[in-house]
C-alpha cells in the first residue's frame, strides 16, 4: 500500500481545492492533490495579462451565493470587493444600438415601450405574477392574456432565442428550462444580475484564494500531472503509481474521461476565448454586455468592472464565443448538456464509479451537472461532512 498519502484528490479547482483543504484540516489526511492544468483554481483561476490587467482565463466568474456556510468558509481564505454585477444586453435598434438591463425587468420594460403602454403592461405584471417575482421567459410565454405573450415574444426575440442558439445550439424551449430559469424576467427595479445575500469578488482575485485554500501542511499539489496516467481502476482496487492505494480518492475531472469514453462522450459546449486591450480607461458600459440579437459571440466582458483594479489608460476584454465539445486537444468541456438522454449516459458512469467504495465523483465535470462556484464549494462540504463522520 502507499502509506504517504490519506487521500488523493484530482482537480484542483473549487470542488478539488474545498475537499482537499476538509480532509486535511478537518479530518487530519494527508492529502495529494493532482492537477493536469499549470495552475490551480480550474476554471476559476485569474492571472494578470501583458498589459498588467486582471483577467479570467476561462471565462468570468462573480461569487454570489445565498449560503452563510460557503461564504463563511471562503471569507476564510480572501477578503473580498463588494461588486453587484450589471449585465446590458446590447440590441440593434435602427441604425443604432440600444442596451437594456438583463434581466429584464421593470427598467427594461419602460426602456422599450411608450410609458402609457409600459405603465398598462407593469399594471398586468404585478397583478398576475405578484412584486420582485422572477417569472421564467417559457411561463411568461403561456400566460392567457395576449398583451403580456406579446411582451413575452419581445422578451424571447430580443433577449433570449438568438443568445441561446449561440450558446447551446439550440432554442430556449429545446434545452432544460432550469438553464434560461437562470435568467428570469424580474418584475422588479432591480437592476442586478443576482440578488444572492452574498455577493462579491475575492480582493486580490481566485488564485491567491485558491492558494490559500492548498496551503495547509498536510496537502501537497502537483500541478501539471494528468491523474489518469498514474491510477488505475482495477478489479481489486485503485493503483497510484502502480502501487494499491485504499484511501479516499476525490475525482473532480470528466466522467466519462475517467472510464476512457467506453459508453461513448458525454456532450458538452466549449468556448473560444478572445481577449482585446485597448488604450482606454473602460471600453463598455457594464462588466458584461450580452449580444442578444446578433455578432457571432455571445457577450463580452471587461474584467476591470469586475475586480475593481485601478489602472487607467487600459483595459482588457473578452469576447465569449460558443461551440459544440468535440474533445479535441486543448478543448475544454464547459457546459454538460442537460437532457434525459445525456444524464442516462452519466448515470452509466456514474454507476461505474460506484463499484469502488473509496472513488467518489465531486465537481461540476464529475457529476455532469451546470453547477455554480458556491453549489460546487457546498457539494464539496458536504461530502466531507460525510466521509469524515
Ligand atoms: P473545474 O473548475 O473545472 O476544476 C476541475 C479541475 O480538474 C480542472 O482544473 C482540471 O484541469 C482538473 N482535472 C480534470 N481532469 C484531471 C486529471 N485527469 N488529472 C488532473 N487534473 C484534472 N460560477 C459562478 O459561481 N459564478 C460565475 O460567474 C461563473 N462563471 C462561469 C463562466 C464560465 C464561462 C464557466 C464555464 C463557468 C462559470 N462558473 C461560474 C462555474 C464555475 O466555473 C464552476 O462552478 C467551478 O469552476 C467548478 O469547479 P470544479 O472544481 O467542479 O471544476
Ligand atoms: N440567456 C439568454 N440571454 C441572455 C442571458 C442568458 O438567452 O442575455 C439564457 C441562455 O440560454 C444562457 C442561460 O440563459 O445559456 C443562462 O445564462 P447565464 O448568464 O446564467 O449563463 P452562464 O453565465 O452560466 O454562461
Amino acid at each position: 500500500m502507499d502509506s504517504r498519502y490519506d487521500c488523493l484528490v484530482i482537480g484542483a479547482g473549487m470542488a478539488g481545492a474545498v475537499a482537499a483543504r476538509e480532509l486535511a484540516e478537518r479530518g487530519g489526511r494527508r492529502v495529494l492533490v493532482l492537477e493536469r492544468r499549470a495552475h490551480v483554481g480550474g476554471n476559476a483561476y485569474d492571472c494578470f495579462d501583458k498589459a498588467g490587467v486582471l483577467i479570467h482565463q476561462y471565462g468570468p466568474h462573480i461569487f454570489h451565493t445565498n449560503s452563510k456556510r460557503v461564504f463563511d468558509y471562503l471569507s476564510r481564505f480572501t477578503a473580498w470587493r463588494n461588486y453587484q454585477h450589471q449585465v446590458v444586453a446590447n440590441i440593434p435598434e435602427g441604425t443604432e444600438r440600444m442596451e437594456l438591463p438583463v434581466p429584464f425587468n421593470l427598467i427594461s420594460l419602460r426602456a422599450v415601450f411608450p410609458p402609457e403602454q409600459a405603465a398598462a403592461l407593469e399594471k398586468k405584471l404585478l397583478a398576475a405574477y405578484g412584486p420582485e417575482r422572477k417569472v421564467t421567459i417559457l411561463e411568461l410565454r403561456e400566460s392567457a392574456d395576449p398583451s403580456i405573450r406579446a411582451l413575452a415574444d419581445y422578451v424571447y426575440e430580443h433577449v433570449f432565442v438568438h443568445y441561446t442558439v449561440k450558446q447551446w445550439g439550440q432554442r430556449p424551449e429545446e434545452i432544460d428550462p432550469a438553464t434560461t430559469a437562470r435568467v428570469p424576467v424580474f418584475l422588479s427595479e432591480d437592476c442586478r444580475y443576482f440578488q444572492d445575500e452574498y455577493q462579491g469578488m475575492p480582493l486580490e482575485g481566485y488564485t491567491p484564494m485558491f492558494q490559500r485554500l492548498l496551503d495547509h501542511p498536510d496537502i501537497t499539489v502537483e500541478t501539471g500531472v494528468d491523474a489518469l496516467e498514474r491510477l488505475e481502476l482495477t478489479e481489486e482496487g485503485i493503483l497510484l503509481d502502480g502501487v494499491p492505494f485504499g484511501g479516499l480518492v476525490l475525482y473532480t475531472g470528466a466522467a466519462d474521461e475517467l472510464f476512457g469514453f467506453r459508453y461513448g462522450r458525454l456532450p458538452y459546449r466549449t468556448l473560444d476565448f478572445t481577449f482585446e486591450t485597448y488604450p482606454v480607461d473602460n471600453w463598455q458600459s457594464h462588466g458584461t454586455v450580452n449580444y442578444t440579437m446578433d455578432q457571432e459571440y455571445t457577450r463580452i466582458t471587461e474584467f476591470k468592472y469586475l475586480t475593481g483594479q485601478e489602472l487607467p489608460g487600459v483595459t482588457t476584454v473578452m469576447k465569449e464565443y460558443s461551440r459544440a465539445y468535440t474533445g479535441a486537444a486543448g478543448e475544454i468541456p464547459y457546459y454538460a448538456i442537460i437532457n434525459a438522454e445525456n444524464n442516462a449516459l452519466y448515470a452509466r458512469y456514474k454507476a461505474e464509479a460506484d463499484r469502488w467504495s473509496n472513488l467518489h465523483l465531486l465537481g461540476r465535470l464529475a457529476e455532469y451537472k451546470y453547477y455554480n462556484m458556491d453549489a460546487i464549494a457546498a457539494r464539496a462540504l458536504e461530502l466531507c461532512d460525510e466521509l469524515l463522520k
